[in-house]
């Protein structure tokens, strides 16, 4: 399996119903291909981190890629992966403040060079951990 993650632009505007439309697709389609993951949205910003099967990833990111309710997508982190990190959601979706989201925006500065998994999983495990706090 793989994970990849990945940070767009929501369309500005983009409303509650929106979002919720994408999270019913998600979780209607990703169980029926092995996926899981998560969807964060704030400060105009989405993240998305999708594990499972590799070609089944890859397909629905260029499928994702395409929606127009978001865009200037760019991949952060792509990895094999032992197991999910995410492995009871088939999508989860979390309203984030601009502030937590800065948490894992900045992981955009590593967009053009490898970022290390363990930098990947140790801010992600920091930025859930916040959300739960
Ligand atoms: P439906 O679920 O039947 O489509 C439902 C409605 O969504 C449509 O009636 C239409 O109003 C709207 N819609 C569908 N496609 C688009 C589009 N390209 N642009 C604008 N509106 C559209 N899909 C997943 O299956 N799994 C995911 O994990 C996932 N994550 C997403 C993350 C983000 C940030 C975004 C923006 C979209 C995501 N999507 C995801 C949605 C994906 O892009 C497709 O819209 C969806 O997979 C289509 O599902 P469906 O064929 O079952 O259509």
């Amino acid at each position: 399996m793989i994970r990849l993650f990945y940070l767009s632009q929501a369309t500005r505007g983009i409303s509650d119903g929106q979002i919720q439309s994408i999270l019913e697709s998600s979780r209607r389609n990703n169980l029926g291909i092995g996926l899981t993951g998560v969807l964060v949205h704030g400060g105009g910003m989405f993240a998305q981190i999708l594990e499972g099967p590799e070609q089944a990833v890859l397909r629905l990111y260029l499928k994702v890629v395409d929606d127009s309710r978001h865009g200037n997508s760019s991949i952060i982190h792509i990895s094999p992966a032992d197991e999910p990190m995410f492995k009871n959601w088939s999508m989860a979706v979390i309203e984030s403040n601009p502030l937590e989201f800065q948490h894992i925006a900045h992981l955009r500065t590593h967009r053009m060079k490898a970022l290390p998994a363990k930098e990947f999983g140790d801010t992600m495990r920091e930025f859930l951990a916040m959300l739960n706090a």
